[in-house]
């Protein structure tokens, strides 16, 4: 079973408009077990969608179309359907009770642009639009099911959600079903991760094991299919134990869960505390951990020492270290982690200082030299922990910024796993 999705839309081509229609309606059929094999995104020309609705229909038994079905001259899906099915626009009586309808709980008349929206082709049925005026269309071209929604989000999740998916159900052409995890790491490259489970990624496999990164952030996915959900759940979770085993360390979260959730999780449930020194990043990775909900219960305060003078009076780092060494130096970032420890008192914390750029960097010390120093008191017995990294980022002073702050430093991986092996 192979599904295409086309997405109508010169705002789409241009740019200006992020499409967020595919992303939904891949997952959604993604999760009923269809493999979406085509996504075209194609202009608001008649001729360029019945070409692109030809494709599709030669190959997969279902269609999903979303944009195009407003009342304005632009809004040409309908007339590319009919095209395709060789079917004339009619006007649907019901359909344009039910747009007249909407526009009289909106207490307006209806415009007669508006009434292009109940012309569908003589072969097709309409779909009931409960929240928007523009009704979707489904029709059958020979062996392929095809569903036109209306462009604007919310209008088309609901009518997938009510209509789309119990006919997708219905029509069989979901028969199998499906189970899939995330598993997410850091602390380590992709091509190391991928070297630890290439042996468990065969395309035609199932489950299907993919690799994807993004910020830093590798995110293994683990999809499987069978024929019932209870079959395919156990697939996933055999394959996925087998590779829990074998990135180790290097996993964090899984599914839905976020690095600084991961953290506020394991320090709240350990009642420990976490303090920042931040100088390169400034608060971003503050942010990050209190965009949490109950952030308070773990995070004591982030000292953002820009300055030489700030990291000398608010941490305590010795002029000694900052003239030998300078402020991005291990040695720097160590004392600003022990500094922040001994002002705040928490159990653990993390430092940052690099150089952002754009300007700044020397040939020793390039744009993009970052030093992270995680500390951590002795706790539970343990003697204390003093980690200091040193990373070479690439790109803007933003991108050096984000990417540093999305890994939390980067440390909290050896962070999280120090504390949880505490737990
Ligand atoms: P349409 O149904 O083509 O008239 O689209 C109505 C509105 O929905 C457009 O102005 C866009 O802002 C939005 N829209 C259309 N297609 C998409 C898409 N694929 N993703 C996100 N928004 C969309
Ligand atoms: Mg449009």
């Amino acid at each position: 079973m192979s599904a295409g999705i086309i997405s109508v839309g010169d705002e789409l081509l241009s740019g200006r408009t992020q499409d967020t229609n595919f992303p939904f309606l891949a997952q959604q059929l993604h999760l009923l077990g269809i493999t979406v094999d085509m996504h075209l995104t194609v202009a608001d020309c008649r001729s360029r969608l019945t070409k692109a609705l030809s494709t599709l229909c030669g190959t997969c038994q279902l269609v999903l179309i979303t944009g195009g079905l407003g009342p304005t001259s632009d809004d040409i899906t309908r007339f590319a359907l009919a095209d395709i099915l060789s079917s004339p626009l009619q006007l649907h009586g019901d359909g344009l009770q039910r747009i007249k309808a909407h526009f009289s709980r909106l207490d307006r008349p209806m415009a007669q642009v508006n009434r292009i929206q109940a012309m569908i082709p003589a072969s097709a049925h309409i779909i009931d639009n409960s929240c928007g005026t523009a009704p979707g269309i489904s029709a059958k071209l020979e062996g392929t099911h095809i569903f036109a929604l209306p462009g604007v989000p919310h209008e088309m999740r609901t009518m997938f959600a009510d209509h789309v998916e119990p006919a997708i159900k219905q029509l069989g052409l979901a028969e199998r079903a499906m189970a899939s995890t995330r598993l997410h790491c850091c602390g380590t490259g992709e091509s190391n991760i991928f070297a630890l489970i290439e042996d468990l990624m065969d395309r035609s496999g199932n489950p299907l094991v993919g690799l994807t990164v993004q910020d830093g952030i590798i995110t293994i996915s683990i999809n499987a299919h069978a024929d019932s959900p209870s079959a395919a759940r156990l697939l996933v979770d055999q394959k996925t134990r087998l590779i829990e085993s074998r990135i180790g360390a290097f996993l964090f979260g899984r599914d839905d869960q976020t690095l600084p959730q991961v953290v506020s999780e394991l320090l709240t449930l350990k009642k420990q505390t976490l303090a920042l020194a931040e100088s390169c990043t400034a608060g971003l990775i503050a942010k990050l951990l209190t965009d949490v909900p109950g952030s308070s219960k773990f995070f004591l305060a982030d000292l953002v020492t820009y300055c030489n003078q700030a990291k000398i009076r608010l941490l305590g780092v010795s002029e000694k270290i900052l003239t030998r060494h300078g402020a991005v130096s291990t040695q720097c970032a160590r004392a600003m982690a022990e500094g922040a420890m001994n002002r705040t008192d928490a159990d653990w914390t993390l430092a940052v200082t690099g150089i952002a750029g754009p300007d700044g960097g020397t040939e020793e010390k390039p744009v993009g030299l970052v030093y992270i120093a995680l500390a951590g008191k002795a706790l539970d017995n343990g003697g204390d922990i003093i980690d200091v990294k040193e990373f070479k980022f690439s790109g803007d002073r933003p991108h050096i910024r984000s990417r540093v702050a999305v890994r939390l430093g980067h440390a909290p991986p050896r962070f999280a796993t120090a504390a949880r092996l505490a737990l």
